[in-house]
């Protein structure tokens, strides 16, 4: 017996131990997902070098990196400077935590929870890097394509490939198209090429069979987020401007953009928001509901 199924035989007859302990390896992947969040978009390596207080600077001593424990033990404040500590990174690490035992949960040890580990984890960056920069890089959305594809080759059953290239082609065409058309009747880019890819590595991974889903419950959400946003009063920081842009021309355009999407003047924020975390969120929600919805539309 490989130490493999014996890892399998263990997490089988443990289910809830074996989840608890995804939870916490959970939590230190995304420890690791608050680098790449943080670097990725900048252009700096993920490797090296190590973490540092974004205030003063000093490098961060393994101790005071521990997921959730430190944040907690250091009163959310830099251990030197006493800078405060966004909130940010634990929840990140929580969820991503959270999300590792959930899918342990759902599909059991196996190939299924592996592929859906790295897919989900991909995902978590995704939203968060397009929350604060407005952009989905193509170091993930790109791989994650070719990933999605050559996978559905090697470690799916049988003749789903031929769901994962309908769903690239269904997927990322079809929002091109949309993106295209809005373009040409409004005049300006309403969705970027970043959802398109993004849209296109969720067709690839999961199949055509789930952009119903995916699409119908990343709108929803979005405009329940939006509209809490509005009445909330939330006010959303513009995106960072692209390099060599100026940018108080890119916010003029921005807020020009808002007010004139508002009713009566009043800035409605849908441009604003970005759809990539939604597209994140519904495809993370497919893998848990999708059986569920298909089965309700299949009887309706
Ligand atoms: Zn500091």
């Amino acid at each position: 017996m490989s130490v493999f199924e014996l890892v399998e035989l263990w997490c089988r007859s443990h289910p809830w131990t074996a989840a608890a302990v995804l939870l916490v390896l959970g939590t230190f992947a995304g420890s690791f997902l608050n680098v790449v969040i943080h670097r990725l978009p900048r252009g700096e390596s993920i490797v090296r070098p190590r973490s540092r207080c974004p205030a003063c600077g000093q490098t961060i001593r393994w101790y005071d990196n521990v997921p959730l424990l430190s944040f907690v033990l250091l009163g959310a404040r830099c251990r030197r400077c006493q800078g405060r500590i966004s909130w940010r990174y634990p929840l990140v690490e929580l969820l991503c935590g959270l999300l590792w035992a959930a899918l342990f949960l759902r599909f059991g040890p196996g190939k299924a929870f592996a592929v859906h580990l790295v897919f989900c984890s991909a995902l978590l960056a995704v939203c968060f890097i397009d929350i604060d920069f407005r952009i989905i890089p193509n170091e993930i959305s790109l791989p994650g394509i070719a990933l999605g594809l050559g996978g559905s080759f090697l470690w799916y059953e049988q003749g789903f490939h031929w769901e994962s290239i309908l769903g690239l082609l269904v997927g990322g065409g079809g929002l091109l198209l949309v993106s295209l058309l809005y373009a040409l009747l409004r005049g300006r880019e309403g969705m970027g090429m970043g959802d398109v890819k993004l849209l296109g590595m969720l067709g690839a991974w999961l199949g055509w069979k789930s952009l119903l889903f995916i699409v119908l419950f990343a709108s929803i959400q979005g405009v329940l987020v939006t509209l809490g946003m509005v009445v909330g009063g939330v006010q959303l920081k513009p995106p960072l401007p692209e390099e060599g842009e100026e940018p108080e021309q890119e916010l003029a355009s921005q807020m020009s953009g808002q007010a004139e999407a508002g009713p009566q003047g009043v800035p409605f924020m849908a441009a604003a928001i970005p759809f990539g975390p939604f597209l994140a969120l519904a495809a993370v929600e497919y893998l848990f509901l999708g059986p569920w919805f298909y089965g309700l539309l299949r009887g309706a």
